[in-house]
């Protein structure tokens, strides 16, 4: 969402340092049997306690009890541990590293860790709404070949924002480029456009407004190719803009009260478009999910990030970079806005209005670490009166609904991908406990959450 803008080139890929993908996998003949696993499978139905789960070739074979798998299996004993699908970020940015002040070195080992921080914390599948085109085109194309050690990557190159517009340093001039953009990107086969109404914090006018030309030229083009819109919106009259669009999801929560007798979320329902509230990147200006002292923090993030984090004069920096970048008290707004984010997404839920996890992380705010937030926004699910089952739902099965990929991934039946994690405690008795990560399962491969814990050596 924010100060994208103000990014240096993207650093290399440094695809080499991520290439090893052994583990203690099966191989493509031999099945995987996962025994004796307390099920919640992402649909909402209740648990399911002492089921075993088979896979073979990276999909999901066979789910009930005291499954049998003819031919060669590797057995995992679950003793009673908890199975959830691999959670999805349905916002992300893979090409951002939180902190503004970062070295051009700090910035790229911290970019290169962004996907393994996502695995550590549980999160198989992302949808990169914005980042340097060729840069996630060429990742997300590595992540499918197999040659990099990443959640699964949906794409959508950068994104609409016009010529002094939010977010983007040289935006579209006109709606011809715009076009041409598009077009592009549908010979990118984009997974989305992201289009952005935004014109600056708290309505500040800051930034130049998307013409209702551009943002009808664009949303031709993705219908004529049947390409989902992702939009950024924030305040009603944006929400407003976005359901006349009809996209699949608006990326971020809505900052103004909504009146008494609004049909607003009667229409986001009736149209079925999802939202991304993205709570945690709002609370992320001014707060953190734990203590910044945690080992789970320590391996998703490089050391010197952690060190940061705790040093008041760097953050009091961090504060008054992302006040330059967006020309208001950014911090004095959000304290302001927080409780209409949370309050807005209760009655969301409350309308019926589907909603996803997504955390925006990366940009320059706050604590807004990448992978380590996506666990943070279930848990603000909760507080907004989502049941832990309904957050649960809304990071799995709801993120694979706003992709477009929902029959293949989100929940855990036969014949979708072996996406999934092993949790150490119930997350229905404690949203928290979806951070007691024991394994990580993703396309069937089966690997110790410390696995992707940051290394220095990595260096
Ligand atoms: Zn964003």
């Amino acid at each position: 969402m924010i100060a994208q803008c103000c990014k240096s080139a993207v650093p290399a890929l440094l695809l080499s340092a991520i290439l090893n993908l052994s583990c203690f996998a099966g191989t493509d003949e031999a099945g995987i049997i996962i025994r004796d696993v307390n099920l919640i499978d992402g649909t909402g139905s209740d648990i399911q306690f002492a089921v075993d789960i088979v896979i073979h070739n990276g999909k999901i074979a066979q789910v009930g009890q005291t499954l049998q798998w003819n031919g060669k299996a590797q057995i995992i004993q679950g003793n009673s541990r908890f199975v959830i699908p691999g959670l999805i970020d349905a916002h992300v940015h893979l090409d951002t590293a939180v902190f503004a002040q970062l070295t051009e070195a700090e910035r790229t080992e911290a970019i290169r860790h962004n996907p393994r921080a996502f695995l550590y914390n549980g999160v198989t599948t992302v949808l990169n709404v914005s980042s340097e085109e060729e840069w996630i085109w060429e990742l997300r194309r590595a992540q499918r070949a197999g040659e990099v050690i990443a959640p699964r990557i949906y794409a959508m190159g950068s994104m609409f924002s016009p010529k002094g517009g939010w977010g983007y340093a040289s935006g579209l001039p006109d709606s011809h480029s715009a076009v041409e953009k598009a077009k592009h990107y549908v010979s990118k086969k984009t997974d989305g456009f992201k289009i952005v109404l935004e014109d600056g914090l708290g309505r500040s006018g800051k930034f130049t407004e998307m013409p209702d030309k551009m943002l009808n030229s664009i949303v031709a083009v993705g219908r004529e190719h049947d390409i989902p819109l992702y939009i950024h919106a924030i305040n009603i009259e944006e929400y407003e803009r976005a359901i006349a669009a009809e996209p699949k999801a608006i990326v971020h929560g809505l900052e103004d009260p909504i009146p008494e007798h609004s049909t607003l979320p009667a229409r986001l329902k009736q149209h079925n478009i999802y939202v991304v509230p993205t709570l945690s990147l709002f609370k992320s200006f001014v707060t953190h999910d734990g203590s910044l002292d945690s080992t789970i923090l320590r391996n998703s993030v490089p050391g010197f990030m952690q060190e940061y984090a705790k040093d008041q004069q760097y953050m009091e920096r961090e504060r008054m970079l992302l006040n330059d970048y967006t020309k208001i008290d950014s911090y004095q707004w959000v304290e302001e806005k927080l409780p209409l984010f949370m309050e807005n997404t209760t009655l969301m839920h409350q309308a019926g209005i589907k909603l996803a996890a997504g955390t925006d992380a990366g940009g320059h705010v706050g604590y807004n670490f990448q992978g380590y937030n996506t666990p943070w926004e279930l848990k603000l699910f909760v507080e907004c009166g989502l049941t832990p089952m309904e957050a649960l739902v809304a990071g799995t099965r709801n993120g694979a609904e706003v992709i477009g990929v929902e029959n293949v991934l989100g929940t855990i039946e036969p014949g979708k991908f072996a996406d999934m994690l092993i949790l150490g405690s119930n997350p229905l008795d404690d949203i928290g406990n979806i951070r007691d990560i024991g394994l990580v399962i993703q396309n069937g491969r089966i690997y110790e959450r410390d696995y992707f814990a940051y290394k220095e050596e990595d260096l």
